[in-house]
């Protein structure tokens, strides 16, 4: 593995850097730590950046050109996830960009990579992703929401939950069930319907982490057959394929690096007994671990977009480590960031005396639910399977 990047990445990094300190506004402080409670402004904000990105093609980079990318690799894809990370940012289309865009890029038709890609590289539309049910979380496998085959249609019904962000979807990418099998997992296939199809509702869904989701009800939905992605009851294998790249995410380790510069900025400035945070070695022992944490998953993100451009020669991935890092660190670090701030640490967003404006207990909070692309016992379980090779307990 080089370590180094070519002038060429290097160059691109620099665009991408100045591009967003060009268009983020000047109180954008206040998003750090990436949990700003997130309002229609913040959504509109996003909107247009991604927009924006999408002329320069950062979008989609490592997508072929004919599909809207600009046909770049693997890493130039981590460098710009790594810039967004470094303030904080997401696309708000992500589940296009990063998880059902490349499913469509590796198991649509033709006809489906030229009509669903191009507008995902340009930044201009939104899909969500349709996966969990009530009984059809970490057993993805129980899926229930039925997809009926009909003439030209297929018609759905049934019930997903924890969808999407804030923002309106124009499609929605759906694992629902097609057959009956044994095992249950044979029997599910990938859609990318349009959000507005008659039979399509949702209604919010408050998480104790401070996020709003949506619940999604299908009450006989019709839908071309044109929108199945890849083979029929193909579905689990396919989107196991994609969650994979879901769980490779450069953007985080470098926004938690944000984060603690923040905080030790924080340590630097505070007083306790008359003296400043950064000078009690309880303290800077805790730094210096949280330091090595996100450098640690740093490097295991970075290994994991080089291996995934490497596929091809080096065959079939090993298990991505970063996902499984990020949750377990985050969870401790924010833990860590809230002992040494004391009772201070508790006070909410809003009140004069939260120190860094509630940013870190709001991230405390985000991380009891750090549960997207699969929980960290999930992870455990296939870290055990795949990487350790340990029988499979039933
Ligand atoms: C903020 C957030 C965003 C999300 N975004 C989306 C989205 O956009 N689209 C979407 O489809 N879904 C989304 N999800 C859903 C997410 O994928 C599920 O919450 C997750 O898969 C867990 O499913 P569950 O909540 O039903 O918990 P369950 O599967 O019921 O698990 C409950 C607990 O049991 C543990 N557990 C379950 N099985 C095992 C096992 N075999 N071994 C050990 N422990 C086990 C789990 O780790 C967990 O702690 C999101 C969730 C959250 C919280």
């Amino acid at each position: 593995m080089n370590f180094g990047f070519t002038e060429g990445q290097e160059k691109l990094r620099k665009e991408v850097h100045d591009f967003i300190v060009n268009e983020l506004p000047e109180d954008y402080r206040g998003v750090f730590f990436g949990v700003t409670p997130h309002n229609e402004e913040c959504a509109a904000f996003s909107k247009e950046l991604q927009r924006k990105a999408g002329e320069k093609g950062w979008i989609a980079a490592g997508w072929p050109k004919e599909y809207g990318g600009l046909g770049l690799g693997e890493m130039e894809r981590g460098i710009v996830r790594e810039e967004l990370g470094r303030w904080v940012l997401n696309w708000p289309n992500y589940v296009g960009s990063e998880i059902a865009g490349p499913a469509v890029l590796m198991f649509g038709t033709e006809e489906q990579k030229k009509k669903f890609l191009p507008p995902v590289a340009q930044g201009k539309v939104q899909w969500d992703q349709l996966f969990t049910e009530p009984n059809a979380g970490s057993d993805e496998a129980n899926i229930q929401l039925r997809a009926v085959a009909d003439g030209d249609y297929f018609v759905f019904n049934g019930q997903k939950m924890f969808v999407g962000e804030i923002y309106e979807p124009d499609y929605l990418y759906i694992l629902a069930r097609t057959a009956d099998t044994t095992p249950k997992h044979r029997g599910l296939t990938l859609f990318l319907v349009p959000a507005n199809l008659s039979g399509i509702s949702s209604r919010p869904l408050e998480c104790l982490s401070g996020q709003t989701k949506r619940e999604f009800f299908f009450d006989d939905v019709r839908a071309s057959k044109e929108c199945m992605i890849g083979e029929l009851n193909r579905g689990f294998y396919n989107a196991m394929a994609s969650l994979q790249l879901e769980r490779s995410f450069l953007g985080n380790p470098a926004s938690d690096k944000r984060d603690l510069e923040e905080f030790i900025q924080y340590c630097k400035e505070t007083k306790r007994n008359g003296k400043p945070l950064i000078e009690n070695p309880e303290v800077r022992d805790a730094l210096a671990r949280m330091a090595v944490e996100i450098e640690v998953n740093r490097l295991a993100s970075w290994r994991t977009v080089w291996r995934v451009g490497e596929q091809e020669k080096m065959g079939p991935l090993d298990y991505d480590l970063s996902t499984f890092f990020r949750r377990t660190f985050t969870t401790s670090r924010c833990k860590a960031m809230m002992d040494i701030m004391g009772l201070h640490g508790q006070l909410r967003t809003g009140s004069k005396w939260a120190p860094l404006a509630g940013a870190v207990l709001r991230k405390w909070l985000r991380a009891r639910s750090l549960h997207a692309g699969g929980t960290t016992e999930i992870l455990k379980v296939v870290l055990a399977e795949r990487s350790l090779s340990l029988p499979r307990k039933r």
